[in-house]
């Protein structure tokens, strides 16, 4: 599913194509995806400029020319490609914008087969599904003092806490693993029990997973930015996150899993307390 880096990378991957040109056809395969679509979506994108392109947690925003703001959400199996030329339209190819303004055409394909993504359009400042998003990891706002009063009396673990976007935004199964690990704290810990040393080692790994995972994903760009090509994410080099059964790199323990509010927490016992 994509995260905080890999929706960083497509992104990244969209300015060149997408930045200062407009659109100028789009198709819209279904009315609906996660949620329904805004209606006439098609008609109301075609001919609008796309301004600088930002992302808050895992969402992607465009804003466009006249006001209105383009949301997307990668859900669990999004991906964008970018292609040369007028690809043909594939089954799960639910949006393709044609863009115009730039040394040439490109194509913009939004496909997602299990259909968790979502797209909308709002005006003003922000929309209902950013409002009440906790601080960016990587931004100035998110810190051991912020962290640890978000988690203040929580008595859940902190494996679930991480995964709450109202909490830290961006965050999901693969890199709060990491995260955890990095710090050297068990999935399995209270979450009211992270502050002082244990919050900063927490917002250091979590600051440190997502940067390396963007400076991968930023390295698999370039190569995978082909015509046709899909949008490559970070190989990751993954500590903990689907290695159940082999041996940690630091301590040579057996890595482990748990279920923990119905997803596969990967841990070392040894390394994390
Ligand atoms: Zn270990």
């Amino acid at each position: 599913m994509p995260e905080l880096p890999e929706v960083e990378t497509v992104r990244r991957a969209l300015v060149p194509a997408m930045e200062d040109r407009h659109i100028s056809d789009a198709f819209i395969g279904r009315p609906d995806l996660r949620w329904p679509l805004p209606p006439r979506l098609g008609e109301r994108l075609t001919g609008r400029r796309v301004g600088p392109l930002s992302r808050r947690g895992k969402f992607l925003l465009l804003p466009l020319d006249g006001g209105e703001t383009m949301l997307m959400h990668l859900g669990m199996s999004g991906s964008v490609r970018i292609h040369d030329q007028r690809p043909e339209t594939g089954l799960h190819d639910h949006m393709i914008l044609e863009m115009q303004g730039g040394i040439r055409p490109q194509w913009i394909v939004f496909n997602d087969p299990r259909r968790f993504g979502w797209i909308d359009l709002f005006e003003g400042e922000t929309h209902p599904m950013l409002a009440d998003m906790g601080p960016e990891p990587l931004g100035n706002s998110f810190s051991a003092a912020s962290l640890s009063t978000a988690l203040d009396r929580r008595t859940g673990p902190i494996k679930t806490a991480l995964l709450n976007q109202q909490i830290v935004a961006g965050i999901g199964n693969i890199y709060a693993c990491e995260a955890l690990f990095g710090a050297g704290l068990s999935p399995r810990r209270r979450a009211g029990t992270i502050c002082g040393g244990r919050a900063e080692r927490l917002v250091a790994a979590i600051r440190s997973v997502l940067q390396r995972a963007i400076e991968d994903g930023g390295t698999s760009l370039r190569d995978h930015v082909q015509p046709g090509g899909e949008i490559g994410y970070f190989v990751q080099r993954l500590s903990v996150y689907g290695r159940e059964g082999e041996a940690c790199h630091q301590c040579d323990s057996v890595i482990k899993t748990i279920t923990q509010s119905g997803r596969s927490s990967f841990y070392c016992p040894t390394c994390q307390r």
